[in-house]
């Protein structure tokens, strides 16, 4: 076969590879050994579930071997393999779509851009920051014929039948300049242990080692075979055994993320059920965690035998931030992806394991809560999203989550807020419907000011969905400050007999208003501003109806709010003392249109608004 060309993306990531890492071209190493591990861990579960590799006679290992006279090293591995399609397909194009993904999040910045590198698995092709030629061969398992990829990293590769003796892959590196550091044995040895100690699979490596030779007092070279890593499912043994950095280096090794975690929680259950589990949540959120083909960062292993990492089953979707093991002792080994969501041991594990997480948060929050911080600062929003999905945890959930307030700035908790209700407050407060400033100049704020009381900014766009569900915190209840049924906090002002004097000028403007309102009424809300919209009790805001209609939802009746006037404001006083005033009619659109633009509604007719404005201006001046 001629020689195949790269894809222009591919040269372009090799270039970005090699300038970003050039700091710390070692973890070439890590991302090889990581691709033999998991070719590793693929064969294992074929051998236990597929009848036709289940007399393979498999000792699962991964090979070093440096050869210093030929400026080589060779990482190779009896695992799954690759054939001729897999080859072109997984090493010799961009297939995957986080790839492309990934290019386009590169900053330039390099301890940044190695992070992404682990995240979206381009880990191949960093080989070539120390090599300038790599060979694969690799024989798939179950098939005869092996095959030799070759390229330069440049250009494209070539492709050609191969042979070898058993199923695997072997990658040789014909070092560079950058490369000839690693021509070392122990500089190798110091790699794996600092990057891969454990692998579950042994790490061997084949090397010239200088030993001393007593009867000549010389130091000989002796081509040796040693192990180099620890290879222990390291999550199995005890938390006294283990030190911080055990778990860091777990945590980098599983995720290929160069930064620590913010925090782990390592979990032995022993009873009915028998597992292990060990989660990690790393320090800056991944950078698929909106997207819906998310990687799934929790790997399920029975009796320390890897199964899959790729379900979606093993935590909610609002805890795919988390990464980490779950080792179960009771699961069949040959577990069936199809039967994992009904699998009660593993619904159990799942059930228990959110539970872990969350306490554990908890405890976080009650006793380093700096660092808590960091991490609501980074996982907030999915938290939310529990709140919407998780409701037989909905009660730890609103503990967990932190609120923008009118009180404080930064984040606080509901249990803070709900510390700081005045003695005679009956329900906590929160207004949604657009952004922070929009939300923190809002007319509907302008009572809860003058009497103190604090209300949460809410202004993630699905708080107004996932709040409309939440209508206590412990023993308090929840209201929108959107809504028009007023409460009982707000009441105690109005007074009864302002509302006779008012009733012309409301019959007045809602005539003019005609069927755009559902009713005209004086408000208890309002301090400044002449007017304001709010919403019926069961109806979605206007805000969301606006979303929910440039969704494309068409079946949305047109909104009819209810429109409150401010019986204190000057404009309103002045109108209600000369009710035959001409410019009343103007007056009430201009007094509905002002409300609709502060909720940050677009105006349905805006010339019209204009000419009004103008009116009004004329006489004035
Ligand atoms: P990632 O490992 O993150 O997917 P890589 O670029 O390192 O990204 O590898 C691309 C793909 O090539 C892997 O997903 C795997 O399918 C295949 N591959 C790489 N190395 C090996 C190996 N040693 N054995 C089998 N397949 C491999």
């Amino acid at each position: 076969m001629p020689k195949q060309e790269f894809q222009t993306e591919v040269s372009q990531l090799l270039q970005l590879i090699i300038h970003s890492l050039y700091s710390h071209p070692e973890i070439f190493l890590r991302e090889l050994i990581s691709n033999s591990s998991d070719a590793l861990d693929k064969l294992r579960y074929l051998t236990l579930t597929d009848e036709s590799l289940k007399t393979l006679d498999f000792s699962p290992r991964i090979d070093l071997t440096l050869d210093e006279a030929a400026n080589t090293l060779t990482v190779a591995d009896n695992g799954i393999g690759m054939n001729e399609q897999d080859l072109i397909h997984n090493i010799g194009t961009i297939a995957r779509s986080g790839t492309r993904n990934f290019l386009s999040q590169l900053s330039g910045d390099a301890k940044k851009d190695s992070n992404l590198i682990g995240q979206f698995g381009v880990g191949f092709y960093s080989a070539f920051m120390v090599a300038d030629q790599i060979e694969v061969i690799s024989r798939k398992a179950g098939e005869e014929q092996a095959w030799k990829w070759t390229s330069d990293g440049k250009t494209g590769f070539d492709i050609e039948p191969a042979e070898r003796g058993t199923q695997g892959t072997t990658v040789t590196l014909h070092l560079n300049d950058e490369g000839k550091q690693y021509a070392n044995g122990w500089r190798l040895q110091e790699i794996v242990r600092k990057y891969s100690n454990h692998i579950a699979f042994p790490i061997f490596l084949t090397y010239d080692k200088s030993e001393w030779n007593a009867e000549e007092k010389k130091s000989d070279k002796v081509r040796t075979t040693e192990q180099v890593n620890a290879a222990s499912a390291l999550w199995r043994r005890s938390k006294s055994e283990l030190t911080d950095d055990d778990y860091k280096e777990l945590y980098k090794s599983l995720t290929g993320d160069s930064e620590d975690p913010l925090f782990w929680f390592h979990t032995k259950a022993e009873g009915s059920l028998e597992y292990t589990t060990l989660f990690f949540i790393p320090a800056k959120a991944p950078l698929d965690l909106f997207h819906a083909d998310y990687k799934v960062g929790v790997k399920l292993y029975v009796k320390r035998v890897f199964i899959l990492d790729d379900s979606k089953d093993l935590l909610p979707q609002y805890l795919r931030f988390v990464r980490g093991i779950i080792d179960s002792e009771d699961l069949p080994l040959n577990v069936s992806r199809e039967l994992l969501q009904q699998n009660r041991v593993l619904t159990s594990i799942r059930t228990a394991s959110v539970k872990k997480i969350l306490s554990e948060l908890k405890n976080v929050a009650a006793n380093e809560p700096a660092k808590y911080l960091e991490f609501v600062g980074q996982y907030n929003r999915p938290l939310k999203e529990g709140l919407y999905s998780d409701y037989a945890n909905r009660d730890t959930l609103l503990d967990l989550v932190r609120f923008k307030s009118t009180r404080v700035e930064g984040l606080t908790s509901l249990a803070e807020v709900k510390s700081r209700m005045q003695p005679e407050q009956k329900s906590l407060y929160y207004i949604t419907g657009g952004s922070e400033s929009l939300l923190r100049t809002s007319p509907l704020l302008e009572i809860y000011k003058r009497k103190d009381i604090e209300v949460l900014i809410l202004d993630d766009d699905f708080d107004e969905i996932v709040f409309a569900g939440i209508d206590k915190y412990d023993d308090v209840d929840l209201k929108s400050v959107n809504k028009a049924s007023t409460s009982d906090d707000l009441k105690s002002d109005s007074e009864p007999d302002q509302a006779e004097a008012l009733k012309p000028l409301l019959d007045k403007l809602k005539a003019t208003l005609g069927d755009r309102v559902k009713d005209v009424r004086a408000s208890v809300r309002l301090a400044d501003s002449p007017s304001v919209i709010v919403s019926d009790e069961e109806e979605p805001s206007l805000q969301m109806q606006q979303m929910l209609r440039a969704m494309g939802q068409k079946e949305l009746p047109t909104p009819k709010p209810t429109l409150e006037i401010n019986p204190d404001h000057e404009i309103v006083k002045k109108l209600l003392a000369r009710p035959s005033d001409p410019l009343t009619q103007d007056a009430a659109w201009l007094l509905f249109d002002q409300a609709l633009l502060m909720e940050g509604v677009a105006l349905q007719d805006p010339a019209s608004f204009v000419q009004r404005l103008n009116r009004v201006l004329e006489q004035s001046i």
